[in-house]
């Protein structure tokens, strides 16, 4: 076990297309750091140090930085870390200062990722965004100020009527913060989020398929040809910047997690993914009656951990290795899947001894997976 996952589920509001589970807060209290450091203490130390640490949300940048030492003055004396270890932490432009982010440095953080999601002011206030586009600037100055070195940003793209040159612009002003590294999200209007309602009313005008296309593809070029490795589906990294602890998920390795809504992967079988339930209340009952808060959500079979493997593998541009595919369940991925390979054609092909999709079959992703799901 080498990663860790801490999840903050507090935001300053809602963002209307958010379906991540937080609730709205000035700060993170000081009960649920509390709560996390118990919950630390329940979790198995077999793994060794811990490769990558991950605090997520929410808002991760509510946190004090005393809150952060905290934390990890914790997860170090349970787990360990190893050397050069990755520890990243996602912030909201609109919540840090100068003072913070030297803060999160000397607690330890030597990754930090800025959800700036648009430098354009109208996206920003119609995606409900704290923070305007001078902030997002200065957050990543405020960052450099403090010694960090791995600086990324959250882009998102297929905005609200959002034509492919206001996107294109959106990204240049983007690549002149001089990111490390870039994840690069299409809008989807997600089931019972307040941007689901004014779709139905019809008030909520997303570019068409063809647009979407443009846009992706056209990102791919612009960050390659400035040096960014596309190096899975979403996301774009200098080289030797690319997330490690998202790696470890596309990777399927084993990876614990602590918070109300913190999702954790088991190696042990075909695997075992466990949950823990979105509710603060219950996260706080069981941890004081001294019972493990996490849930088991699915316990695979050896059928279940080959598809999982191919197509979380497919998201990335490494893909899937058939040799260490095949040793891990007997038979390459061409035997596991025929019928599913076959009607992906030539999307889905080999390159050396691995299996990928490009750039173009990337944008068709969810319906060549279907057949392996
Ligand atoms: S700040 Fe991030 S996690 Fe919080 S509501 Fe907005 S998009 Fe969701």
């Amino acid at each position: 076990m080498s990663s860790l996952y801490i999840h903050i589920p507090f935001c300053r509001s809602k963002c209307p297309y958010c379906d991540f589970f937080s609730v709205p807060s000035e700060d993170v209290p000081a009960h649920y750091v509390e709560l996390l450091l118990t919950h630390l203490q329940r979790l198995p130390r077999g793994g060794g140090a811990l490769e990558t640490i991950f605090f997520g949300g929410g808002t991760p940048s509510l946190l004090t930085p005393t809150q952060v030492a905290l934390l990890l003055d914790g997860v170090a004396a349970h787990f360990g870390f190893a050397d050069q270890a990755e520890v990243s932490l996602e912030a909201n432009p609109g919540t840090v200062s100068p003072d913070r982010l030297d803060g999160y440095r000397r607690a330890g953080v030597n990754r930090i990722n800025f959800g700036i999601q648009s430098l354009h002011g109208e996206n920003l206030r119609r995606l409900g965004r704290i923070h305007s586009a001078g902030e997002a600037r200065t957050a990543l100055e405020y960052a450099r100020s403090a010694g960090f070195v791995n600086v990324g940003v959250d882009l998102m793209f297929a905005l609200p009527d959002q034509s492919t040159a206001a996107f294109f612009r959106d990204l240049e002003k983007t690549l002149d913060l001089a990111p490390s590294h870039l994840s690069l999200y299409g809008l989807t209007v997600e089931e019972g989020t307040p941007f689901q309602g004014v779709q139905q009313r019809g008030d909520l005008r997303l570019p068409d398929e063809e647009v979407y296309a443009e846009n992706f593809l056209g990102a791919d070029r612009i960050l390659t040809e400035k040096g960014y490795r596309h190096y899975e589906i979403s996301n774009y990294a200098r080289p030797g910047m690319e997330c490690r602890h998202n790696l470890v998920y596309w990777r399927r390795r084993p990876c614990l997690a602590i918070g109300a809504g913190a999702h954790s992967f088991f190696d042990r079988g075909w695997g075992e993914r466990w949950a823990v339930p979105q509710d603060l209340a219950r996260y706080g009952a069981d941890l004081a009656a001294g019972r493990d808060p996490a849930k088991l959500v699915e316990r695979f079979d050896r059928r279940g951990a080959m598809a999982e493997t191919l197509y979380l593998g497919l998201r990335t541009a490494e893909g899937v290795d058939d040799e260490a595919f095949a040793r891990r369940f007997g038979c390459g991925v061409a035997a596991a899947f025929a019928e599913g390979v076959s009607r992906a054609g030539g999307r889905l092909r080999r390159e050396g001894k691995r299996w990928v999709l490009d750039r173009e079959s990337w944008l068709l992703y969810d319906t060549l997976i279907a057949p392996f799901l």
